[in-house]
């Protein structure tokens, strides 16, 4: 894919942002804010920066961003709901739940490996102090908008839901996505495209 140079202005602080990797999420060197921009218009997000809390030896850490989104689900219909819902609303007899989904803003080459990661950190959230700014280290490049996000979202607690074997039969529910901000985790690549979390 060709590298496209973007240039535009922090709708904070007016400065000037380059950004050559074509992402979703624009950066201010300047003021840290962060934003997105679509057909909708501007939107700046809140972020958290997750501090590099292992060794990586002479491998280059990278951020990778994810959608944080809190999400309101009720069941309102099911046989055997698996255990998916029923651990992240912190009872088997609890019908609704808020939870935080993670879900790479990164659409990789396998999607699986984009539902692996979306699975692992919104079972075990990532808890860290924020950092106020990446170190030095290269973002990769968001290309999942913040519609998209919503959207899949759902498709996400369906497909978790439906994946725990011998347990859901049918599962009529609502999803309502009340905020979304963004998380930047921090990996490296092991080789072969193995990615591993820093945190
Ligand atoms: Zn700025």
């Amino acid at each position: 894919m060709p590298v496209r140079l973007v240039v535009l202005k922090c709708p904070k602080c007016g400065h000037t942002i380059e950004d050559k990797t074509s992402s979703m999420l624009f950066w201010c060197n300047d003021c840290s804010t962060l934003h997105t921009r679509d057909e909708h218009g501007i939107h700046i997000m809140h972020y958290e920066i997750a501090p590099i809390m292992k060794a990586y030896g002479a491998l280059t850490p990278f951020y990778m961003p994810f959608w944080k989104i809190l999400v309101d689900v009720r069941i309102f219909g099911e046989k055997n709901v698996g255990a998916f819902l029923h651990t992240l609303f912190s009872g088997d007899q609890k019908m609704e739940g808020t939870f935080y989904m993670y879900m790479p803003a990164v659409d990789f080459p396998n999607p699986n490996h984009w539902k692996d990661w979306a699975y692992a950190l919104t079972m075990s959230p990532p808890k860290f102090p924020s950092r106020k700014d990446f170190g030095g280290f290269a973002r990769m490049c968001a290309n999942i908008d913040l519609y998209d996000a919503q959207k899949l979202a759902d498709f996400l607690v369906l497909n978790f839901e439906a994946e725990k074997p011998g347990t859901l039969q049918s599962i009529a529910y609502t999803l309502q996505v009340k905020d979304i901000d963004v998380v930047f985790i921090p990996f490296i690549d092991t080789g072969g495209g193995n990615l591993a979390p820093l945190i």
